[in-house]
């Protein structure tokens, strides 16, 4: 199947690793130019070099902070000078600190409102008029099976992810008519850097082996496994891709299974 990528320009956030990173690949490998994002300089850098030598095809490095407007923007222009106008967008960042409701105060939820709701709201308003110029687009933002059930200890990312998948409902309702099409992304869990720390974490909250936390959370995936990012990296590469071209305003689990929810 052809998905219809190559030639196209895909901004990608947050994709020095992780999930940013498997559908920054999977893009690349379709010939799409790639605009990486992420904080750490040296990481996308190197994530750029390693796309360009598998792949061949033109990938951008940039030094991106989500949770800076200013940031965003330059990023954009750096993008379309590079590469011209903006045909796909991945809207992903780093997850918020995890803990109960008793442990943060206003600047902890603001803080995770900047990071995560309006780090969207901000990537989206940045490209659409670039899209717009283009005649269309595509927006894929990445939340979390979480949005679906709520994950205990992950509080600040349940509330935040909620507000990303209504606003991505909303907009794609609002964008079809313009040909920009909006999907939601739930990874349930990917084997990424931050899935390892969390298993790290309840590891020592409950005096476990981080093996026993794997082995304990593979039992309840149907499944049996964690996902790779390249698994998620496809999927997402696809939503993006003309070839889903009818599928707009979907939120779509990756989780092997895990969600119980029939909807
Ligand atoms: P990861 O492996 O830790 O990678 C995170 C990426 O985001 C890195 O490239 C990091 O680079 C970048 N990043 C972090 N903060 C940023 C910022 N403010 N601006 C720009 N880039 C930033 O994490 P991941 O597993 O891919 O997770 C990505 C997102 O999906 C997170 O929000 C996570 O909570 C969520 N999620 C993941 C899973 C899963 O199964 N992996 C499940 C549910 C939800 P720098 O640190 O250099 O900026």
């Amino acid at each position: 199947m052809d998905l219809g990528l190559h030639g196209k320009v895909a901004m990608v956030a947050a994709s020095s690793k992780g999930l940013g990173f498997g559908i920054a690949q999977a893009l690349a490998r379709e010939g799409a130019l790639v605009s990486l994002g992420a904080r750490t300089e040296a990481e996308v850098f190197d994530a750029a070099d390693a796309l360009i030598e598998e792949t061949g095809t033109d990938v951008l490095a940039n030094v991106l902070d989500v949770t800076k407007p200013a940031s965003i923007l330059e990023w954009l222009d750096n993008t379309t000078d590079a590469f011209g106008g903006v045909d796909a967008l991945v809207v992903n960042a780093g997850g918020p600190p995890t803990g109960n409701f008793d442990d943060f105060d206003d600047a902890d939820w603001q803080s995770a409102f900047d990071l995560t709701l309006m780090s969207a709201v901000r990537m989206i308003r940045a490209v659409l008029p670039s899209m717009r110029a283009v005649g269309g687009g595509s927006i894929l933002t990445i939340t979390s099976v979480s949005v679906k059930e709520p994950i205990d200890v992950l509080l600040l990312s349940n509330v935040m992810r909620s507000g990303v998948a209504s606003l991505a409902k909303s907009l794609s309702r609002q964008l079809a008519s313009e040909n920009i099409r909006v999907n939601n992304l739930l990874p349930g869990r990917i084997d990424t850097d931050r899935v390892q720390s969390l298993d790290a974490l309840r590891a020592d909250a409950q005096d476990l082996s981080i093996e026993d936390v794997r082995a304990a959370n593979e039992l309840i995936i149907p499944l049996g496994r964690y996902g790779t990012i390249e698994e998620f990296g496809k999927l997402g590469a696809f939503l993006l891709s003309d070839a889903a071209s009818y599928i707009t305003g979907q939120t779509i689990a990756a989780d092997g299974g895990s969600i119980k929810t029939v909807w």
